[in-house]
């Protein structure tokens, strides 16, 4: 009888503390996990178009799709880190919902926004690379006064900031370009990697961005002075506002697939290329972050 009650005591006890062990592990392989992903915050990748996206989110491993509105993400991993490719749309306002949306909804580490570009600069020929050291908005202008039939001058428009103040665009502190320059440490792991790129060359240049394609070689000669431009595209300057806004560090990175001021025709090829070459840029981040 004695003996009975002492071997149920026993037992009771190895189980609860069985239990409680058990309760223990899990408590910490649970901290342990909040504690990896709070260091492992993810870096995400924008392409515009789905030939911009899809070849970038194809080299994940662990791929899960999620959806946002038009927006796609693919969360994956690359060497062990996590990833994110969003598929933006084309544009500067699907880019700018696109990133605020995911620096809410995964905290990036870091963005880079990049695509296909048209050349500004004559000495850049179609597959060679621009790294966005300064990305601006090329699009955001201010006319000069004219009464009716007077007519208008685009070459005199004149660049507004809109982050100049918060009053209106009257302001004569707006008249002026704002450059959102690219992350040092991004553009270092860029620049250490371009020797793998041998499709063109890997230049550091600017990037400008607005919802407009320009052909006319005239006005894409007046946005190449007036504000420096390497190349045009429609995302870049959207992202890199808003990763400002929330201080994320941003890198833009243009394939040139056309250039007007050198007959270099537009070839759509240039898109799977600089995938390719961001991929090498990722990689090299990643390691410089492990350490
Ligand atoms: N040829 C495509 C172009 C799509 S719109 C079509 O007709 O469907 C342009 C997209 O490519 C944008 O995402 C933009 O970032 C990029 N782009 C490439 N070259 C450009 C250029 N010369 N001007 C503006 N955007 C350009």
């Amino acid at each position: 009888m004695k003996k009975g009650f002492l071997n149920k005591y026993v037992s009771w006890t190895a189980i609860a503390i069985l239990l409680l062990s058990m309760l223990a592990g899990w408590k910490s392989s649970l901290l342990h996990e909040t504690k990896v992903e709070a260091a492992a915050r993810p870096i995400l990748i924008e392409g515009p178009m789905p030939i911009e996206a899809e070849n970038f989110a194809k080299k994940l491993e662990k791929v899960k799709v999620e959806k946002s509105g038009t927006f796609v993400f693919y969360k994956g991993k690359l060497d062990g880190y996590p990833v994110i490719v969003a598929k933006t749309g084309k544009g500067m306002e699907n880019t700018a919902a696109v990133t605020a949306l995911a620096i809410e909804k995964y905290k990036p580490i870091a963005i880079i926004n990049q695509g296909t570009s048209g050349g500004h600069d004559p000495s850049l020929n179609v597959f060679d690379i621009v790294l966005g050291k300064r990305v601006t908005n090329i699009g955001s202008l201010k006319t000069e006064t004219k009464n009716a039939g007077e007519g208008m001058d685009p070459s005199q428009w004149i660049p507004m900031d809109l982050m100049a103040s918060e009053g209106s665009g009257a302001d004569a502190n707006a008249d002026k370009v704002r450059y959102y320059e690219g992350d040092k440490d991004l553009l270092a792991a860029a620049n250490a990697v371009k020797h793998l790129y041998t499709k063109g060359k890997v230049v550091e240049g600017t990037i400008g961005s607005a919802d407009f394609w320009n052909n006319e070689v005239d006005r894409i000669n007046w946005i190449h002075e007036r504000y420096g431009t390497s190349v045009e595209e429609m995302e870049g300057a959207a992202a890199a506002q808003i990763a400002d806004a929330y201080d994320v560090p941003f890198l833009g990175i243009r394939i040139l697939s056309n250039n007007k001021t050198n007959g270099g025709a537009y070839n759509p090829n240039t898109a799977a290329a600089n995938q390719e070459y961001v991929y090498d840029v990722v990689k090299q981040y990643i390691s410089t972050i492990k350490k």
